[in-house]
């Protein structure tokens, strides 16, 4: 499932691609993937404008079309971009294709079309619309600490709660505990203020470092979690079998060694 990191990629990619370029139509093949408007009227709205710019906030990629319009993309379970120059290369979950001059395209692929697709007036209204949270790697170390600290629960449903701090999805947050030897299920209220300070680090270093690696797991560092995940998979750091959890209503991965319940000091 695209987390920050995957999005951040996405928007790199975009930019790099798809911007500046008139549009001459869009071609959707699921409207199921739009919301709150019709294939008709998004190729009525983006017919002979071009995307301008692009902002993403936490797992939400915004693309300026003019003042008052932006197109909102979000990735769902298995969303992602395509951009390609030739005909008849559309990958095989191909939901909505952007055509530009020229017949260059960009597709929008979502094998599970969980993924959206909608145009909006203003992108700080419908963050407030949907009360997300700030983006996580917009927030210092004091609004990090707030947020923990006026919130009670396990720290892991804490971390992916959208409307506290938007990026962080199930497996980044398991990553970034990993690193900070955190048990998933350790309430907030039991941690240091020096827990929450390493925690926020973590944070930062974990989010970045996926997303220096492209978010490609052949590229992500051996020692982290990502690549063991999962049933009969080692922890990196002691070969101890991984365990799991249910905590926040998705499945934790952890290591029951390494990463210890008890944080207070
Ligand atoms: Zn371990």
């Amino acid at each position: 499932m695209p987390e920050l990191p995957e999005v951040e990629v996405f928007k790199r990619y975009f930019d790099a691609t798809s911007l500046h370029q008139r549009i001459v139509g869009a071609d959707v093949r699921s409207a199921y993937v739009l919301k709150g408007i019709s294939a008709r009227e998004l190729v009525r709205q983006l017919k002979g404008r071009q995307f301008e710019s692009s902002k993403r906030h936490g797992k939400h990629l915004f693309v300026r079309v003019s003042e008052n319009l932006w197109l909102r993309l979000h990735f769902g379970m298995t969303g992602s971009l395509c951009y390609f120059k030739e005909e008849g290369k559309a990958p095989q979950h191909t939901r909505v294709v952007f055509v530009f001059e020229k017949g260059h395209r960009l597709v929008f692929d979502d094998q599970r079309k969980f993924g959206q697709i909608g145009l909006i007036e203003d992108v700080d209204d419908y963050l407030k619309k949907r009360a997300l949270g700030p983006d996580t790697l917009a927030i210092d170390l004091k609004q990090f600490e707030d947020i923990l600290k006026k919130h009670r629960g396990p720290v892991k449903s804490i971390l992916m709660n959208q409307r506290l701090i938007a990026g962080i999805g199930n497996i980044y947050a398991d990553e970034i505990l990993f690193r900070t030897c955190v048990h998933p299920a350790t309430q907030v209220s039991a941690l240091t203020n020096r827990a929450v300070a390493t925690l926020f680090h973590a944070t930062r270093h974990i989010l970045r470092k996926a997303i220096d690696a492209k978010a490609d797991l052949q590229r992500i560092p051996r020692s982290w979690l990502l690549a063991d995940r999962g049933k009969g998979g080692k922890c990196p750091r002691c070969g101890r079998e991984l365990k799991s959890a249910t905590i926040g209503g998705r499945t934790a991965w952890f290591c029951a060694h390494c990463q210890g319940r008890a944080v207070k000091s």
